[in-house]
């Protein structure tokens, strides 16, 4: 069945649109976690990141800058984040590729971020190596 995000790209539901082009969609979130807060999409559907071809990467990547520009110019905002997230763990609840921006003002309070953890300095370099290990 198609993703939620398929039915805005096939126009069978709608969407508040931002920009398009032949790989990817931008358009605002329905549930926002603050003024201005968009989604860019891949037109096809993959589920997330690990699964995107390279062109597609690049032309997600691009889109986002461009959009992220156009809220800047539009709202100026303090700041923005972008997020992105992979797998129900990590908070994903739409299955087919998306990124956030969403715009920031002093003290808005619109996101948790992490709380900062603590590192082993000694074990750290191991830790680095073993993933540089799986680098294809
Ligand atoms: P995530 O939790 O990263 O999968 O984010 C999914 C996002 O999609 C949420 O921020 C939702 O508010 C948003 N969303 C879900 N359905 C729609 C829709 N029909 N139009 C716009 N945004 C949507």
């Amino acid at each position: 069945m198609a993703s939620i995000f398929s039915r805005i790209v096939s126009g069978e539901i709608p969407a508040a649109k931002v920009y398009e082009d032949d790989l990817t969609l931008a358009f605002m979130d329905i549930a926002p976690a603050s003024r201005g807060h968009t989604l860019v999409i891949c037109k096809t559907e993959y589920p997330q990141l690990l699964d995107l071809p390279p062109d597609v990467v690049a032309a997600m990547a691009q889109t986002v800058q461009r959009v992220a520009r156009a809220l800047m110019a539009t709202l100026q905002p303090d700041g923005f984040n972008v997020l992105q997230n992979n797998g129900a763990a990590a908070g994903q609840t739409v299955f087919h590729y998306h990124v956030h921006i969403i715009p920031r003002w002093q003290d808005d309070k619109a996101l948790g971020l992490w709380q900062p953890g603590e590192s082993d300095p000694a074990t750290l370099p191991e830790l680095a190596a073993q993933i540089r290990a799986n680098l294809q």
